[in-house]
């Protein structure tokens, strides 16, 4: 059937060059235009717009009309709207936004939301292939009744972050690009004591973050986990056990070692207060040596301070070997999100509504979703749309110009095309990504579970104080309050006391129902 259905995609993709009237009739969903009305919230889009482009294109094309309807649009908070919008008691026809999955999947069983399902296998033959082809993305947004009750966002390419260092620096000092956990140390004195900015100041910040976060990820340096998904601090997997990373071992021998860093001015002092502003700063004052953040923004700064610091050279390089020899990159882009659209339970047109939420993975439809209006903002070459100066020539994020098109939304349900970022990233992250390829650093991802009423109750009774307990102790031994060997066992007794085996079991018996023991 897929392959079937590939045929006739490539049919009218070929056909659209010819006659483009007739290729796109395919497309209409109903005669007369239906309104359909949607509430749509994203921390930075809090309203649907229906001027957007790429609405007015889905509205020639398919004659479906969305009507905003979108509750809480004077916050920013997607959480606080979704709130607002259940307590008014009236779910508009199509809900999308940021974090859906835990709502649809407590409130779809009760009713507020359409299980997906049966209409996907009627209906929807996109959709139908896509979860066909990924059944780990079906059981990761399959509820505990079995149902589908939301088309996720799916973000498309592997890699997210990578270790970042000076090149220029190591040239100056005379080193080699570190290759383990200890040369990555000795590396790292050597910026702070060897004045490798040249200034005379021993003013060098040797790894420094804009999420703190990304100094706890060191501990994989010493076989610990950080995290088992894109979210931080979120569960991980092993051998089918549901484990949390900051009880393990190599975690206790990871921050043992990085409490050393911090005090030794190996870490950025100000590491947990900096900010979102690390990067930017640290780089543009010459201060900088290493981080472990995104490749393309990060690459990006070649282009920017080439110009303003003589040599400058910040660019990828492989994950340094642990203690045991492992060579591991944690984070990746995770394939689905939490993100996406549900239909609301009083929707009268569920079928045309499903055959809507289809077009978005339609060839044409994704095209749309991903790179704006044909002709316009991209054009079709060799098979593959290539943006065009609308969006290239402007100097502008091009992510932000695609938001304010109304395309790459992560409250829609679509599936992202890694040609929509390929074409605007450097030729440094370009040789970052093929370095990473190459050494096949990525490892799976914990794609998260759906509870059972009873498993809920577990989480939600524990969860939140346990996480901030773990928090509060990392930071305190990172900062030199307390011994995280002496503190071990107590601290272990604590987390037990506090529920953490009571959680890892609701959640094991959610992973099992989902994944299969
Ligand atoms: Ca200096």
């Amino acid at each position: 059937m897929r392959y079937f259905l590939s045929i006739i995609s490539i049919a009218l993709v070929g056909m659209v060059g010819t006659s483009p009237a007739i290729a796109q009739e395919h497309l209409k969903i109903v005669d007369e235009p239906l309104e359909l009305t949607v509430h749509m919230h994203h921390k930075r889009y809090p309203a649907y717009n229906e001027e957007w482009p790429v609405e007015q294109e889905a509205r020639r094309l398919t004659n479906i009309h969305l009507k905003n309807a979108t509750m809480g649009s004077n916050t920013d908070n997607s959480g606080e709207a979704m709130n607002l919008l259940l307590a008014s008691g009236n779910i508009p026809d199509i809900v999308g936004t940021s974090r859906i999955k835990d709502i649809v999947n407590q409130y779809g069983p009760q009713g507020a939301f359409l299980p997906l399902n049966d209409l996907i296998e009627k209906h929807a033959p996109h959709l139908k292939a896509y979860f066909d082809a990924r059944p780990d993305v079906r059981s990761s947004i399959t509820a505990a009744d079995g149902n589908m009750y939301y088309i996720p966002y799916l973000p498309d390419g592997k890699y997210g972050r990578a270790y970042f260092i000076r090149y220029d620096w190591l040239d100056k000092l005379g080193l080699d690009v570190p290759q383990n956990v200890d040369e990555v140390k000795a590396t790292l004195e050597a910026f702070r004591d060897q004045d490798p900015n040249g200034n005379g100041l021993k003013d060098e910040v040797p790894y420094f973050a804009r999420q703190w976060e990304e100094l706890i990820r060191l501990v994989t340096l010493w076989d610990g986990r950080s995290s088992g998904s894109d979210i931080y601090h979120d569960f991980y997997v092993v051998n089918g056990q549901i484990k949390h990373p900051y009880a393990g071992e190599g975690y206790r021998e990871g921050i043992k070692n990085l409490t050393q860093w911090y005090e030794e001015g190996l870490i950025d002092a100000e590491i947990f207060t900096r900010g979102s502003s690390a990067r930017e700063y640290l780089l543009s004052e010459n201060l900088g040596g290493m981080t472990h953040d995104w490749f393309a923004s990060t690459s990006g700064y070649n282009t920017t301070l080439q110009d303003k610091i003589d040599g400058f050279l910040f660019k990828a390089f492989a994950p340094p070997a642990s203690i045991s020899g492992a060579r591991i990159e944690e984070n990746r882009r995770i394939p689905v999100k939490p993100d996406g659209w549900a239909i609301g339970g009083t929707n009268e047109h569920p079928v045309e509504t499903i055959k809507y939420f289809d077009f978005w993975f339609s060839p044409e439809g994704r095209n749309i979703v991903n790179f704006g209006v044909e002709g316009v903002h991209w054009t079709m070459e060799d098979g593959k749309a290539i943006f065009t100066d609308a969006i290239l020539g402007t100097g502008r994020p091009v992510n932000s110009q695609l938001y304010e098109l109304g395309a790459q939304l992560h409250a829609r349900g679509y599936f992202q095309d890694y040609g929509y970022e390929i074409q605007w990233s450097n030729e440094y992250a370009l040789e970052g990504i093929a370095l990473y390829d190459e050494g096949d650093y990525l490892i799976d991802q914990f794609l998260g579970v759906a509870f059972s009423e009873d498993e809920q109750k577990v989480y939600d009774k524990y969860w939140t104080s346990l996480r901030t307990y773990m928090l509060e102790r990392q930071q305190a031994w990172i900062l030199g309050t307390g011994d995280v060997e002496a503190d071990w066992d107590d601290y272990n007794s604590d987390l037990n006391s506090m529920g953490l085996s009571d959680v890892l079991a609701a959640m094991q018996s959610a992973y099992d129902r989902q994944y299969g023991s």
